[in-house]
C-alpha cells in the first residue's frame, strides 16, 4: 500500500473538481417566498381581509385625506412579516452551524500524515482508515483490512454483515461493525452509492417540540374563544347601534380578536430555543433533536460511562504483572488493533503500543514476522479478544481482555487462581484498569495458559467531580455504567464523588428478579461489567420508576440504549456514528461536565420561555378586558363620536401596534436572560403545566391591573374637559408604557435572572418610541392619536407609577409564596 495519501495540492484540486463529498443542498427558499409565507396564518388573513375592507370603504367614500387607517394596518403587518423573516433566518442559520459541527470526522492519509478531516472534505484517490462503528464515507478499495466486516443493510436490506478482504469494494452509507480497515476513495459525493440513497443519515432533526406542540394547541383554543368573544362583541354592536357604523365595528372587532391573540409567541419560542441550542453549541454540546431541549431541562437521571466520560481516557500503563515477560509482551503487542506511531485506535491499545516503545520492542517487524492468520474483535459483550498468528509454522493464538473473563479461560492451579484473583481484586480497588494476557495453541479460546495483568492508569477529568456536585445540587442522580471491573468502577466513583459502597455487576442484573432490582437501583449508583443489553434494561427500569433519563454510550450496541432513554448522549470524538446517529445530545468534547452544562442550559431556555410568555399573556389579557369593559361602558354611558358610531377606547391600529411593535421587541429580548439559580432547583416535572399557579396569577392580576388603571383613565380623563381623541392618545399611552414596565416583573416571577442590558437597552428604546406616538406629527397621524395636555401627562404618570408599585408588589408576593412553596417541597 501506498502510505503517503494525496498531497494536499492534489487534494485541493480534486475537490474543486469533484466538488464536497456531500449532497447537492437544497437552494435555499428565496427572500421573497419566506416574506409571502409570513402571511400565511389565519389571523393575518383577517388582518388583510380588514385591510382590504378599510380601502374599499376609502374608496368608496371618495379618496378622501390619506387612509392612514389602511397604512398603519399595512405597516404593522409589514413589520410582523419582516421580524418573522428575520427570526426564522437568524433560527436557521443557528440550526446550520450545528450541522456543520455535528458532520462526521473521519481520518485521512494526506502527505504522509493522518489529519482528522470532516468527511465533506474528501476526494476520489483518498486513503482512508476505517474503524468499527464508523459509516463509510464514499464508495472505494480496501486496500488493506484486518477482519472487517460490513452491515451493507441500508443499501442492499440484507441485514446479515458481509466480510470484506483487500481489494473489495465498500459503498457509502454503509457500516463498518468490526475490524479496521484501509480503504481508497473511489467516488465520492451524489457519485458515490450516498448518491443515490434518497435521505442523507446524521441529518439534524427538525421538529416541533412537545412544548411547541402544547403551545399550538393551547394557542388554537385561545383563537377559537377569542373569535367567539369578537364576534358577540360584533353582534352586540349591531344589535345596539344598527347596521349603519358596520365597517368600523367589524374592523374594531377584528383588531380586537388580533390584539387578543399572542402573535409573536410562536416566532419568539422557535428563535429561543434555537439561539439557546445555538449557545450549548458553543458550550460543546450539540444537540441533533430540538424537543431534546427540553427533556435536558427535565432530567432526574444521568447514567454515564466511565472511561473517556468521567475519566480522560488518557491512559498509561502503572505497571506490569507479567510473570513470562516476553510472551507477555507479544501479546500485548500481538493481540491488538492499533497501530505503532498512528494517533488512530482505542487509547487503551495505544497505551500497551507506547509501553512496549519505552520497553524498546519493535512491534511493526514483530507483527511482521507473525502474520495474522484469524482473529476476533473485541467487543464490550465478550469483553475479550484474540488474534491468532503464525508462530513457528504453527498457528497460536494471543489474548487479551477483562481478568476474570480470561481468567475463566485459562488453566491454572487453585493455589494460582487464587493468588491472581486476590491480586486482580487488590489493583482494581487502588482504581486500576486492568487488562490480561493469555495464549494458547491453534485458534483456541479455552484452556489457554495465563500470561499476567497489564495496570493502567486513566485519570478523572478534573472537572468532573464539581461537575457531579452540580448535578446533584440540581436534583439529578448520577449512575455510573460501566464495563469495567466493580472494583475499579468504585474506586472511580469514590474519586469524583458518586455516592455509594455497593456496585450491581452485569451479572447481578441478570440474577435479579425485576422487584430486587427496582429495589437496589434506589440505592445503588454504580454498575460495573455490564453489556450493551443491560444499559437497554437499566433505562427501561429506571423510565418505569418515572425517571427521565440521560444515557450515555459509544458503542454499536449502545444504539437500543441511546434511542430508549430520553436524551440518548453520544460522544463526537470517540464513539461510533451509529451512536451518533441515534442520540439526542452529542458532547463534542465527550465529557461529562458538558452533560451538565446542557442541562443549565435547557432549563434555562425552558426559564426563558416562561418569562415571555407571561410577558406576552399579560397584554393581552389586558387587551381584551380594557376593551370590552369600555365598549360596555360607552354603550350604558351613550358615549359616541363625531358620526356618532360608539366610542371604543382604542381603535384597531392601535390594539394591533401595542400587541406587535410594543411588545415583540421585550419578548425577543427576554430570551436572553440568564439565570443562574435553576441549577439549584429540582428538574421541571413534564406533566406539570407551562404555567404554574404563580405565572397564571401574575398574567391574570397584571392584566387585571392594567386593564383597571386604564377604565379609571377613561373615566377620569373626559373630568379635564378632554376630547375622546385626547383621552383615548393618553389610554393608548399608558397601556404601552405600562406593558413595558412589565417586562421586568414578568422575568422575576418564578427565578432571580442576572442583569440583561439588551432588555434595558430595548425597554428605553420603547419607552421613547411610545412618546413619540404621541409628540411626532406623522406617528400621530398614523395612530390616530393626538398631543396631550399636561393633566393627561400627569393622570398618565400617575397611573405608571401605581401600575409599577403594584407590579413590585405583587411579584414581592409572588415570589415569596414561591418561596414558601419551594421549602415545603423540597429536592428530592
Ligand atoms: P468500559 O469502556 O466502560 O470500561 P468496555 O465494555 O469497553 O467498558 O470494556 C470492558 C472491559 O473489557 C474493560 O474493563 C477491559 O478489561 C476490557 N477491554 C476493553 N477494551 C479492550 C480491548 N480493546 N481489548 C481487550 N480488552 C478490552
Ligand atoms: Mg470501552
Amino acid at each position: 500500500m501506498n502510505r503517503t495519501g494525496l498531497s494536499q495540492r492534489e487534494a485541493a484540486d480534486r475537490l474543486a473538481r469533484y466538488g464536497p463529498n456531500a449532497l447537492p443542498e437544497q437552494p435555499p427558499e428565496p427572500l421573497w417566498r419566506r416574506f409571502l409565507r409570513q402571511f400565511r396564518s389565519p389571523l393575518i388573513y383577517i388582518l388583510l381581509f380588514a385591510l382590504l375592507v378599510e380601502l374599499a370603504l376609502w374608496l368608496y367614500e371618495g379618496r378622501q385625506g390619506t387612509p392612514f387607517e389602511a397604512l398603519a394596518i399595512l405597516t404593522i403587518l409589514l413589520f410582523n412579516a419582516g421580524l418573522g423573516v428575520w427570526q426564522e433566518r437568524r433560527a436557521e442559520n443557528a440550526l446550520a452551524r450545528l450541522r456543520a459541527l455535528a458532520a462526521p470526522q473521519v481520518w485521512v492519509l494526506r502527505e504522509g500524515v493522518l489529519t482528522r478531516i470532516s468527511s465533506q472534505q474528501l476526494v476520489p484517490g483518498d486513503l482512508v482508515r476505517l474503524e468499527a462503528g464508523e459509516r463509510i464515507p464514499a464508495d472505494g478499495l480496501l486496500v488493506e483490512g484486518q477482519g472487517l466486516m460490513v452491515d451493507e443493510s441500508v443499501l442492499t436490506g440484507e441485514s446479515l454483515p458481509v466480510d470484506k478482504g483487500p481489494g473489495e469494494e465498500v459503498l457509502a452509507g454503509t457500516l463498518a461493525l468490526r475490524g479496521t480497515g484501509w480503504i481508497e476513495l473511489t467516488r465520492t459525493g451524489s457519485h458515490s452509492a450516498m448518491g443515490r440513497l434518497a435521505q442523507m443519515l446524521g441529518s439534524i432533526r427538525m421538529e416541533k417540540t412537545p412544548l411547541e406542540r402544547r403551545l399550538d394547541v393551547f394557542g388554537h383554543q385561545v383563537a377559537r374563544w377569542v373569535g367567539l368573544l369578537a364576534l358577540a362583541l360584533l353582534l352586540g354592536i349591531l344589535l345596539v347601534e344598527g347596521p349603519a357604523h358596520f365597517s368600523k365595528a367589524f374592523l374594531f372587532t377584528v383588531a380586537l380578536a388580533v390584539a387578543a391573540v399572542p402573535e409573536g409567541l410562536p416566532a419568539v419560542l422557535t428563535l429561543a430555543l434555537a439561539l439557546g441550542v445555538e449557545r450549548m453549541a458553543g458550550r460543546k454540546a450539540v444537540v441533533r433533536r430540538l424537543s431534546a431541549v427540553e427533556a435536558l431541562g427535565s432530567v432526574t437521571v444521568i447514567a454515564t460511562d466511565k472511561t473517556g466520560t468521567l475519566t480522560q481516557n488518557q491512559m498509561e500503563v502503572r505497571a506490569t504483572d507479567l510473570p513470562d515477560l516476553l510472551r507477555g509482551h507479544r501479546a500485548m503487542a500481538l493481540a491488538s488493533d492499533a497501530e505503532p506511531g498512528s494517533p488512530v485506535g482505542d487509547p487503551l491499545e495505544l497505551a500497551l503500543l507506547e509501553h512496549l516503545r519505552k520497553a524498546g520492542m519493535d512491534v511493526q517487524a514483530l507483527r511482521q514476522a507473525h502474520p495474522r492468520l484469524s482473529s476476533r474483535p473485541f467487543d464490550s459483550a465478550w469483553k475479550y479478544m484474540r488474534v491468532t498468528v503464525k508462530e513457528a509454522d504453527q498457528a497460536v493464538s494471543y489474548l487479551k481482555g477483562a481478568p476474570e473473563v480470561l481468567l475463566a479461560r485459562c488453566q491454572l492451579e487453585p493455589h494460582e487462581r487464587a493468588l491472581w484473583q486476590e491480586k486482580i481484586e487488590a489493583y482494581a480497588r487502588q482504581g486500576h484498569r486492568l487488562l490480561a494476557f493469555a495464549w494458547g495453541p491453534g485458534e483456541g479460546e479455552d484452556r489457554l495458559t495465563w500470561l499476567g495483568l497489564a495496570l493502567l492508569w486513566d485519570p478523572p477529568r478534573p472537572e468532573v467531580p464539581e461537575a457531579i456536585r452540580r448535578a446533584q445540587a440540581a436534583g439529578i442522580r448520577v449512575l455510573m455504567i460501566t464495563g469495567d471491573h466493580p472494583a475499579t468502577a468504585l474506586a472511580v466513583a469514590q474519586q469524583v464523588g458518586i455516592p455509594g459502597q455497593r456496585v450491581l455487576t452485569g451479572e447481578d442484573i441478570e440474577g435479579h428478579t425485576p422487584e430486587e432490582l427496582q429495589q437496589a437501583l434506589r440505592e445503588v449508583n454504580v454498575f460495573a461489567r455490564v453489556s450493551p443489553e443491560h444499559k437497554l434494561h437499566l433505562v427501561n427500569l429506571l423510565k418505569a420508576q418515572g425517571e427521565i433519563v440521560a444515557m450515555t454510550g459509544d458503542g454499536i450496541n449502545d444504539a437500543p440504549a441511546l434511542k430508549r432513554a430520553d436524551v440518548g448522549v453520544a460522544m463526537g470524538q470517540r464513539g461510533s456514528d451509529v451512536s451518533r446517529e441515534v442520540a439526542d445530545l452529542v458532547l463534542l468534547d465527550d465529557n461529562f461536565a458538558t452533560i451538565v452544562n446542557a442541562v443549565e442550559e435547557g432549563r434555562n431556555i425552558y426559564e426563558n420561555i416562561r418569562s415571555f410568555i407571561r410577558f406576552l399573556f399579560s397584554t393581552n389579557v389586558a387587551l381584551v378586558l380594557l376593551v370590552a369593559g369600555g365598549v360596555i361602558g360607552a354603550a350604558l354611558l351613550g358615549l359616541r363620536d363625531a358620526t356618532g358610531a360608539l366610542l371604543v377606547p382604542l381603535t384597531a391600529v392601535q390594539l394591533l401596534w401595542i400587541n406587535i411593535i410594543a411588545d415583540g421587541p421585550p419578548a425577543l429580548a427576554l430570551s436572553l436572560d440568564r439565570h443562574p439559580e435553576v441549577m439549584r432547583r429540582p428538574p421541571y416535572d413534564p406533566r406539570q403545566p407551562l404555567l404554574d399557579r404563580f405565572s397564571l396569577t401574575f398574567i391574570l392580576g397584571t392584566g387585571v391591573v392594567k386593564a383597571g388603571l386604564g377604565l379609571a383613565l377613561l373615566a377620569l380623563l373626559p373630568l379635564y374637559q378632554l376630547a375622546p381623541v385626547a383621552v383615548r392618545s393618553a389610554l393608548f399611552l399608558y397601556e404601552s408604557l405600562a406593558q413595558l414596565l412589565f417586562a421586568q416583573p414578568s422575568r422575576l416571577t418564578t427565578s432571580r435572572p442576572s442583569g440583561n442590558p439588551i432588555l434595558l437597552l430595548i425597554l428605553l428604546a420603547s419607552a421613547g418610541l411610545q412618546i413619540l406616538t404621541v409628540t411626532l406629527e406623522p406617528l400621530r397621524a398614523a395612530l390616530g392619536l393626538t398631543s396631550l395636555p399636561w393633566p393627561a401627562w400627569g393622570l398618565v404618570g400617575a397611573a405608571l407609577l401605581l401600575s409599577w408599585a403594584f407590579a413590585m408588589l405583587f411579584v414581592a408576593w409572588l415570589r415569596r409564596h414561591n418561596s414558601v412553596q419551594a421549602r415545603a417541597h423540597p429536592l428530592r
